[in-house]
């Protein structure tokens, strides 16, 4: 396992985890710069930032600052409506950012995010899924961009994912290529998953074909918000140290990417200090 204590090399910053700061929106390219000066190596954006930012200046400051990327964010939500168009869109942004991989948050119940399911057969909603990814592994292969399926934890299995387990994912990536070819695998997110008694013999399943990302923070107890209360690794119970060994032993030897999405902590502060304790925490706490 490597020893992550003496420096901040392999530490990627989600760039939601500094997305708004104290009520305004820390615009994308900022943060970048902000990343740079404190030689932060590798960072994941949204798409909605990079929107906001555009796409080819993002790719320009990405570039001049020798910027990686640790994933896109994101593809998915299989079961809306537009879900072929957008996921097409986010391949294309991927690849114009030179993105590892497309990280999928999959969907679930059509309509449950804005709280009018429109029916409540989550094997059907976990069905269109699986035909999602197969469809979208295909325009995914022929631009060369892996797609990472990222289990949501199992609160979120009726409005943002229906895949909440690695195991389950791990399931659908050796029905949709079997050859274990790359081009499909799985973003391991603490958060996420590490609850699941299965998930030590899960990773070694996956194995380094199938680990194409590795998102930390940490479960606060209490929880106060099941969206927007994550907390900063070291802070909670989740024990990242043993999950990155576990991650490691399989293969993994990528960047350890920080997510967190915190309405009433680190959204409240400055966001140069919040990448400052982020390091801090890389190199102490995952
Ligand atoms: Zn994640």
């Amino acid at each position: 396992m490597r020893d992550f204590s003496g420096d901040h090399r392999w530490l990627s910053i989600n760039t939601a985890t500094v997305r708004r700061q104290r009520g305004q929106d820390w615009p994308l390219l900022q943060i970048l710069d902000a990343c740079a000066a404190r030689g932060i190596r590798a960072v994941a954006p949204w798409r909605d930032q990079v929107a906001a930012a555009g796409l080819q200046a993002t790719a320009r400051t990405l570039r001049a600052h020798g910027i990686a990327l640790s994933g896109y964010c994101r593809g998915g939500m299989f079961t809306d409506a537009d879900a072929a168009e957008q996921n097409l869109r986010a391949l294309d942004e991927a690849c114009a950012l030179g993105a590892p991989c497309l990280v999928l948050v999959v969907g679930a119940l059509p309509g449950a995010l804005a709280g009018r399911a429109q029916h409540k057969d989550i094997a059907a909603a976990r069905a269109g899924v699986h035909d999602g990814i197969a469809a979208l592994l295909e325009q995914a292969r022929q631009r060369g961009m892996p797609l990472a399926i990222e289990p949501l934890h199992p609160m979120y299995a009726a409005d943002r994912a229906c895949i909440n387990t690695l195991e389950q994912a791990l399931d659908v990536c050796d029905a949709l290529d079997p050859a274990r070819s790359g081009a499909l695998g799985v973003a391991v997110d603490v958060y996420h998953v590490w609850w699941d008694p299965k998930l030590q013999q899960q990773i070694a399943r996956a194995g380094r074909e199938r680990l194409l990302a590795f998102h930390v923070c940490d479960w606060l107890t209490p929880t106060r918000d099941l969206l927007n209360d994550r907390g900063m690794m070291g802070d909670g119970v989740i024990d990242i140290p043993r999950i990155r060994g576990w991650v490691e032993g399989a293969g993994y030897a990528g960047f350890s990417e920080v997510e967190i999405f915190s309405t009433q902590d680190w959204w409240q502060r400055d966001g140069g200090a919040v990448l400052d304790t982020c390091i801090a925490r890389h190199r102490s706490a995952v």
